[in-house]
């Protein structure tokens, strides 16, 4: 069948099977790939109280902001290079994976010395010059979905850097901005199986900027993995109420301990591995 998209790369019809990659131990588009942690690192009591708390349960991808692309000049703009140190030496104690946000082609080199995966938010979807770069890095981008983009525009996002030599590319859907302002941004639920139709590449959901609301956050999770997602990237944070960015829709630790019995069961139900507390999900898949 000829592509009638005008993506190829990232689609099903140059690549039938789905893109999978290993980081950490987890088979990234295959396994559930669960990242969890603060929306910005901000001090070493705050990331290793967390970290310490996720892996606990065996959670192999720490998320943190050391660099932060805040609405305003005046919010806290994240640790910087200290918020990077502080994340990988909280990663390296407790086994996990790093991911951290990069904001310019100029901060690359950085990240790429702390972090295992590198997300581009969703204010930087567009950001052609950055994603032609991270296309010449060996590491995982998680592409988020740009708030005013349509599913073609992300796709082509993700051409981009493809074209450029990357393949291994994460789509995260966060949330686009709509009438609605109930919530923080409208999750669209719908991306994560069309997207699974239209491309090869793992497709995970972000529940936390997606909603804006703790409160929202274990439902829309367990839809997300019901609609076939292959992961999740959830705020969490030890004292949400004193957050520096994010406090309401970071999950208090326990209502994080609480949501992974539930995803557990829907992962088992889509027949992937959840292996949260060391336990795998389902009896060994081939
Ligand atoms: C975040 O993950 O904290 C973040 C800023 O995400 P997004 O780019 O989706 O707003
Ligand atoms: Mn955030």
């Amino acid at each position: 069948m000829g592509n009638r998209n005008p993506y190829q790369l990232v689609s099903r019809e140059w690549q039938p099977e789905d893109t999978h990659f290993v980081v950490n131990g987890v088979v990234i588009g295959k396994d559930l790939m669960m990242i969890a942690g603060p929306c910005a690192v901000e001090n070493r009591e705050q990331i290793f109280t967390i970290s310490e708390y996720l892996s606990k349960f065996n959670i192999k991808f720490l998320r943190g902001g050391a660099y932060k692309p805040r609405t305003s000049p005046y919010s806290f703009q994240g640790l910087k290079t200290e918020g990077l140190q502080l994340l990988r030496e909280a990663a390296d104690k407790y086994n996990m994976a790093v991911v951290s946000e990069i904001l310019g082609t100029e901060k690359i080199e950085e990240l790429c010395d702390y972090a295992d995966i590198l997300q581009v938010g969703t204010r930087n979807m567009q950001n052609y010059p950055l994603l032609k770069a991270l296309g010449k890095i060996e590491k995982p981008i998680l592409l988020k979905r740009g708030m005013m983009s349509t599913i073609e525009e992300w796709l082509l996002a993700a051409e981009y850097i493809m074209s450029s030599g990357n393949e291994k590319i994460i789509l995260c859907e966060r949330g686009i901005r709509t009438f609605e302002n109930a919530t923080r941004n409208t999750l669209d639920i719908s991306a994560v199986p069309l997207v699974k139709l239209l491309s090869h590449l793992p497709v995970i959901l972000d529940p936390s900027q997606g909603t804006g609301m703790r409160e929202l956050v274990t439902p829309v999770s367990s839809a997300a993995i019901a609609a076939g997602a292959d992961g999740l990237i959830v705020e969490v944070h030890n004292q949400p109420d004193e957050a520096l960015s994010d406090g309401d829709q970071s999950l208090y630790l326990d209502q994080f301990r609480d949501l992974l019995p539930l995803l557990r069961k829907q992962a088992n139900f889509r027949n992937k591995r959840f292996d949260y507390d060391g336990v795998y999900a389902l009896s060994p898949l081939k």
